[in-house]
């Protein structure tokens, strides 16, 4: 079956809001094996989003549409749909009492304009809204479906997860399922080219590879006629990349990051760990610390950018400063070092370097990062040299920061 996403907003058309629904609902799509020829953007107008939904209703199987469902004059989805599907709006009694509560529960009188939310196509569906007012909707039409989400990212994500996935499996013969393996320490291109000839011949399962920052990720999708099935296809190729990434995988869960697999490493070794950062400013402690639980691993994070910092809070010497600078592999020791004692923690990560775009010199290039990994009373430096904004730069060495430790406790 075919998909065509439409998102409906002035807002979107004039740059306002970035437009994660799409992002969002074509990245699901395509992991339920969907295929996507266009996708569209229209502005709060009647007339243009009921032939926009026309046009997608001729050249899709399933048209999603997300935003315009809200309670105010702007908010012109269900209407369009309406018209577009030659359809009457009536009452749905289930949404009508879920408003209720929805404004009991809160102590908020409803105004006039709520109630308009429970109206939906004739003969359509509504689909519950936990988090919000707006159900969403879908209609259907000589094997033709319109399903209409709320636009807040926080109401359409879930429910797009929780109601419409299940339904769109129930629309296909076959089930679809994939598993995500995650590759780190190695490059997008050697890691492609390792397992290039499985990616050839491939058809049922698929394996697409997909670069992020400092991992690659691969995911194997497979088609049968039910989920053991489909999982016994998987299961033969995620062996053979096992074998050839062998403990570059950190996992084949979809749901654990990289700074997850970290924290569940030091969790099991039950190591407690710190964290000093120069140029990153921070971004390496807010990664761990989007692990819920991580408190049971993490301990401090100082980010010491001058090199006063640099001495008072974490003991780096000022001699070491003075001979080889704040940019060396000697302070990233003496700061790895010393985070893991100010801290009082076991193990302890260190970043100093340049991120750009001045303050390079000849021998000290923008880009030049050394990251310190005190694990286990040893610690280790590396140098590295990236490229990029001062973003790209910032977030690359986060995620080799990462990877470092990870390899360090790996190696015990
Ligand atoms: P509401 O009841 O809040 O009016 P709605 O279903 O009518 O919801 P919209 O009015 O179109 O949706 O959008 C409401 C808000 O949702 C926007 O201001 C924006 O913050 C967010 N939003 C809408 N569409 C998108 C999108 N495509 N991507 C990301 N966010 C979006
Ligand atoms: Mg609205």
């Amino acid at each position: 079956m075919t998909v065509e996403i439409i998102c409906v907003g002035t807002e979107l058309l004039l740059g306002n809001i970035v437009n994660t629904n799409a992002a969002f609902l074509a990245e699901k799509c395509a992991a339920l094996g969907l295929s996507s020829y266009f996708q569209v953007v229209v502005g709060d107008n009647r007339e243009r989003l009921v032939q926009t939904i026309r046009t997608a209703m001729e050249r899709a199987d399933i048209v999603l549409l997300s935003g315009g469902l809200g309670p105010t004059g702007d908010d012109l989805t269900k209407e369009a749909a309406a018209e577009a599907f030659g359809r009457r709006l009536v009452e749905d009694e289930t949404s009508r009492r879920q408003i209720e509560a929805y404004f009991a529960q809160r102590g908020i009188t409803p105004t006039e304009n709520n109630w308009k939310q429970a109206l939906i196509p004739e003969g359509a569906k509504a689909i519950p809204n936990r988090n919000g007012t707006a159900p969403g909707i879908i209609m259907e039409e000589n094997g033709k479906y319109a399903i209409l989400l709320p636009g807040p990212p926080g109401e359409l994500k879930p429910m797009f997860t929780d109601s419409v996935v299940p339904y769109l499996r129930t629309l296909e013969d076959e089930v679809i399922e994939s598993v995500t393996v995650k590759v780190v320490d190695i490059g997008e291109s050697r890691a492609e080219t390792m397992v290039s000839d499985l990616m050839e011949n491939q058809s049922n399962p698929t394996i697409a590879p997909y670069a992020k920052t400092g991992e690659v990720h691969f995911r194997i999708t497979a088609r049968a006629a039910g989920s053991k099935e489909a999982q016994e296809l998987i299961a033969p190729v995620a062996e053979e990349l096992k074998n050839r990434f062998g403990s570059h995988i950190y996992t084949m869960e979809e749901d654990v990051t990289l700074e997850k697999a970290v924290a569940d490493l030091l969790a099991e070794k039950k190591w407690t760990i710190a964290t000093a950062e120069s140029c990153t400013g921070g971004l390496l402690a807010a990664r761990l610390v989007n692990v819920p639980g991580v408190s049971e691993v993490f301990h401090a994070g100082f980010i010491t950018y001058a090199d006063e910092a640099k001495q008072n809070l974490i003991g780096v010497k000022e001699e070491t400063l003075k001979q080889y600078g704040a940019v060396s592999s000697k302070t990233a020791e003496e700061m790895a070092v010393g985070a893991a004692k100010a801290a009082g923690a076991d193990a302890a990560v260190s970043i100093t370097g340049i991120a750009g775009p001045d303050g390079g010199t000849k021998d000290k290039p923008v880009g030049l990062v050394y990251i310190g990994c005190y694990v286990d009373g040893k610690v280790r430096v590396e140098e590295y040299h990236f490229t990029g904004s001062r973003l790209k730069i910032r977030e690359s060495v986060v995620a080799a920061a990462l990877v470092l430790l990870r390899n360090s406790i790996i190696a015990q």
